[in-house]
């Protein structure tokens, strides 16, 4: 085990070595079924530990509840199968100009400390052949934002399957998030937020990022 101090470095500075989520070979072997029976197990333990009495009216429940809620609401975007379709259409419009979807809701969770991450991302695309329905993208959001998660990284998935489907590489996010590890623990600061941006082609141009950055009122980078 890592030494304490270096443990609490990490979570602190909420460092992250990968794009990709650090899933194990065997991830998805065993059922929801069976996992929520275990982690029920396991954190009824952890109230135990604490000196819970698990056999109250009001708690004896919550080991369930919370082992439910971790494998089917806060952290289904773990599973690939869990994964949205993102149909896409022929641009036969022939739309070429920037399109963008704003305010989008983040509702995750940091892998440091598994405290919510709470804010809204805006997206922007010029298409070239395809377009993507508008809710497919909130729903992409919504799947990658639901697992432990480090924001940058978020950002950084969702823009690479954005590029894929839509067989571009111009596409823009940016996302800003209050992470309750900062503002409820820690350092304790209530309004700090984060703010990420990622973006590839054409957006790489000081202009047409400051386009979509004036259309989002943020700014200007
Ligand atoms: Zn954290």
């Amino acid at each position: 085990m890592k030494d304490k101090e270096h443990i609490e470095a990490v979570g602190d500075h909420h460092f992250s070595a990968n794009i990709k989520t650090p899933l194990r070979a065997d991830a998805f072997e065993k059922s929801d079924d069976e996992k929520i029976e275990n982690i029920q197990h396991h954190f009824k333990m952890i109230m135990q530990e604490m000196g819970l009495d698990v056999t109250d009216d009001s708690l004896s429940g919550t080991p369930y509840r919370f082992a439910k809620m971790y494998i089917k609401e806060l952290f289904y975007g773990l599973n690939p199968a869990n994964k949205p379709k993102l149909s896409t259409f022929d641009n036969t419009y022939g739309y070429k100009k920037m399109l963008v979807e704003q305010h989008i809701n983040i509702d995750s969770s940091c892998e440091h400390h598994f405290l919510p991450i709470v804010g809204h991302a805006h997206i922007g695309y010029i298409p070239t052949k395809k377009v993507i329905g508008l809710s497919k993208i909130n729903r992409l959001v919504d799947y990658y934002a639901h697992r432990p998660q480090v924001q940058e990284r978020l950002a950084v998935q969702i823009l690479n399957d954005l590029q894929d489907v839509l067989e571009t590489k111009d596409v823009i996010i940016i996302i800003n998030a209050k992470h309750l590890c900062v503002s409820s623990r820690g350092i304790k600061d209530q309004n700090s937020y984060t703010t990420t941006l990622e973006y590839g082609g054409c957006f790489s141009k000081r202009a047409t990022r400051n386009e979509f950055l004036n259309i989002v009122g943020e700014q200007k980078l």
